[in-house]
């Protein structure tokens, strides 16, 4: 497989157990310790319920987030297993001040994924 954040190619370990089993990774080791996600959850309320803040890393980058697509699954995954069905998904790069008061207008929750933490007052 190629990383996808630093290029190398590289290859998954298997055993017998895990030989004939399909296990999806888009980074090498190397990279899964240099540069892990910093999943951080920000609850703001709102007119007419919630909106979950989820952002994968604490620092502005420049990674490919294909690299991160176990991470990202996962939370689309757990988010949809856990939502009402006429709650709002969102993700989007950069939360914008000016994107909050939108979103005070829709009703229901809203589960929003972006990729750098902001912090909001
Ligand atoms: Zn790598």
């Amino acid at each position: 497989m190629k990383c996808y954040l630093c290029g190398k190619t590289f290859f998954e370990r298997r055993n017998i157990h895990t030989l004939f089993k399909e296990k999806l990774v888009f980074r090498c080791q190397s990279c899964l310790k240099k540069y892990p996600t910093y999943i951080t959850v920000q609850v703001i309320p709102k007119d007419n319920g919630l909106i979950y803040i989820t952002s994968l890393f604490k620092e502005e980058n420049n990674f490919n987030l294909l690299a991160y697509n176990n991470e990202i699954k996962k939370w689309f995954l757990e988010t949809i297993n856990s939502m009402n069905e006429a709650d709002i998904i969102i993700w989007i790069d950069e939360v914008s001040d000016e994107l909050i008061p939108h979103l005070d207008l829709l009703d229901n929750d809203i589960y929003l994924l972006t990729k750098t933490l902001k912090y909001f007052s």
